[in-house]
Formats: C-alpha cells, structure tokens, sequence
C-alpha cells in the first residue's frame, strides 16, 4: 500500500479583516499518499491557494491558521504546518516539501544570473559545496532536457517557459518528497503549458513522490491529476479518481464545472455558472453552494452537508446523498 505522505484534518485558515474573519479554509479533510498527482479545482476565491501555502507552512499575517492539522508525515514523525517553528520548516522544506508558487516567473530576481540563484536556493537551505553542487544541478538540468547554459543567464534572457522550467528545476532538485505547484502553467501559451505539465509528470514518475497541483483550469486536471479535489467557498465539495470526476460527477458545482467545458466537435454554446460565490465573510448557511444551486432543498439552507464515501475513493459533501452513498433526489442530473 502507497505510504501516506500528508493528512489535512479539519484544517481552518482565515484571513483577519477589520469586518471580520473571511473563512477561506473551512474545516477541511483529505489526504495524499505516495506516487500521487492531486489536483485542487475551482473557481477563483475557493480557497485553493490558501490551502496550498498553508501545507507549505506559509501563512503569514492577515491569513492565520485557527485550529486544525495539516501533518507533513516524515520518518515517523508529524509535523504540523499549521502551527510550525521557522527552525523545523527549514528543515523540510526544499528537501522534504517543495513550492512552485503563483506568478512564479515573477520569482526570479531580474538583476542575477541563473546559476548564483539556484545555488543560493539550494546552499541557504542546506549545507553543500558550491563546486559539487554546482556539478550535480548541471546533470540535473541536463537529465530534464534544459541547456545547461541557462545558469550562465540572466532570467530576461530566458523565454517566460523556460523560467518556468529553471524554477521547478530549483524545486525539485533536492527530490522532495511533495512538490506543490499553484497554477503552474497560468501566463504561458498552450504548447508551453503541454510541456511544463510533461516535466512535472516526468520528475513525479522519476522521484515516485506527490505532485499537488492548483489550477482553475480543469483541462490541467485532466490532463495530469489521478486525483481532484474540488473546492468551493472555503469547503470540499467532491474528492475522486480524475476519470470518475469527469465522468461521474456527484455534486451539482461538479457538474456545473464540468458541463461549462467546451468539448472537441461540440459547437453548443457553454454557459458559466450562474450567480457568484458568497462572501466569506458571512458565508450561507448550511450548504455553501445552496444560492446558486439548481438541487437546492430546505435542509440545504440548515445542515452543512457530510462528506460520504459514494464509491471506493469518491467523496461528496451534499444533502442529495446519504451516508450509503444512494441518492436521495433524483432532480440533481
Ligand atoms: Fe445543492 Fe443542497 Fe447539495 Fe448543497 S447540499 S449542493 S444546496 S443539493
């Protein structure tokens, strides 16, 4: 059986407003496992990116961290990055745990050559040789199919791919056991997405590790998850197999999504999902989705839907389905 390398357990990050506290991440469960790649979906504010710091264990003033566990499981131990000392972050991350952060090609500083950042990502964190390190990324690089010239560079003179490319390099360097990527390919056109989703596909089967990957555009998802979790309003609406989520979709936000993708040969016009997501702030009672669901019943405005297991796997957090799994309405198709 696949070790298990993190457990998400009720996880409640928010962010302090003068109004208030705006409920990004609310009472969240999951877990990833070795050899996994585990998309986190949904639409813009659903709490995706948050959660994805959050595991990293960068949640800086006004996002705090309320109550909860995101466990990093390391030889035996656990490691809570919720509530983490600097000293033991430092210790896991790049080797351990990795980040490919959003707008990443902003990441680079424009005024150093390639080679002096990635050493100094690599020498800040741990305690290597400049010449042996220097040697082991050239080889690296050029395991990943990248010119090995591109450290002699600085990043202006690199096309906005081939930033991308160095800095999951530099992620993924150290082999970590996890590498998180927030909305990796966001910004670049769609044969440069193609290949940096094959370069994360290839280092993941390489290293045998968990990719986590957020992006809003489900294309990405199925294109390189085994596994989706969709999010909405702070909270998980559906947890599958990518194959069952796209074809199987349990939960009307699941649907919806799915049916506002465009498919190849099909010219019907898609429309969007109606309405907005709620503010977090003060979000709906009960179900989170119940103002703009087309499934909406009374119990939906009361309770907080259950997560149940419909099949091996396959989560869903909704009223139309009982805790067997058999569906309770049959209005949701
Ligand atoms: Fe719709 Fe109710 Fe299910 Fe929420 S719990 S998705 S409102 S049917």
């Amino acid at each position: 059986m696949a070790e298990k390398l993190l457990e998400i357990n009720h996880a409640q990050i928010y962010y302090a407003t003068l109004a208030g506290y705006v409920k990004a991440v609310d009472n969240v469960n999951f877990d990833i496992n070795e050899g996994e790649i585990v998309g986190l979906a949904g639409e813009s504010g659903c709490g995706k990116s948050t959660l994805i710091k959050s595991i990293y264990g960068f949640i800086k003033y006004p996002m705090k961290a309320i109550s909860g566990e995101i466990n990093l499981l390391t030889n035996g131990n656990k490691l809570n990055m919720l509530f983490v000392e600097k000293e033991e972050l430092r210790k896991v991350r790049w080797k351990y745990i990795s980040y490919v952060p959003q707008a990443s090609l902003h990441v680079l500083n424009p005024v150093t050559r390639i080679k002096k950042q990635f050493l100094e990502s690599v020498k800040r964190e741990h305690n290597v040789k400049e010449k042996e390190a220097m040697d082991e990324v050239k080889e690296y690089l050029k395991s990943l199919g990248l010119p090995p010239d591109v450290l002699d560079s600085f990043p202006h003179q690199l096309s906005g791919g081939m930033q991308q490319r160095v800095i999951i390099a530099m992620a993924t360097f150290l082999k970590p056991r996890i590498v998180l990527a927030d909305e990796p390919t966001t910004a670049l056109d769609v044969v440069v997405q193609r290949g940096i989703l094959q370069m994360l596909r290839d280092i993941q089967k390489e290293l045998k590790n968990s990719l986590i990957i957020v992006s809003h555009d489900m294309g990405v998802h199925y294109q390189i998850t085994h596994k989706i979790v969709i999010m909405y309003a702070g909270k998980i609406a559906e947890i599958g197999p990518t194959d069952e989520i796209f074809n199987n979709p349990y939960h009307p936000y699941t649907r919806l999504l799915i049916n506002s993708l465009p498919r190849i040969g099909d010219r019907e016009q898609r429309s969007g999902i109606e309405g907005s997501p709620p503010n977090l702030l003060n979000p709906p009672e009960g179900c989170r989705f119940n103002p703009r669901c087309p499934s909406k019943m009374k119990i939906c405005e009361e309770k907080i839907p259950e997560m149940v297991e419909i099949s091996k796997g396959h989560f869903v957090a909704c009223h139309l389905f009982q805790k067997n799994g058999k569906r309770v309405k049959e209005d949701a198709e």
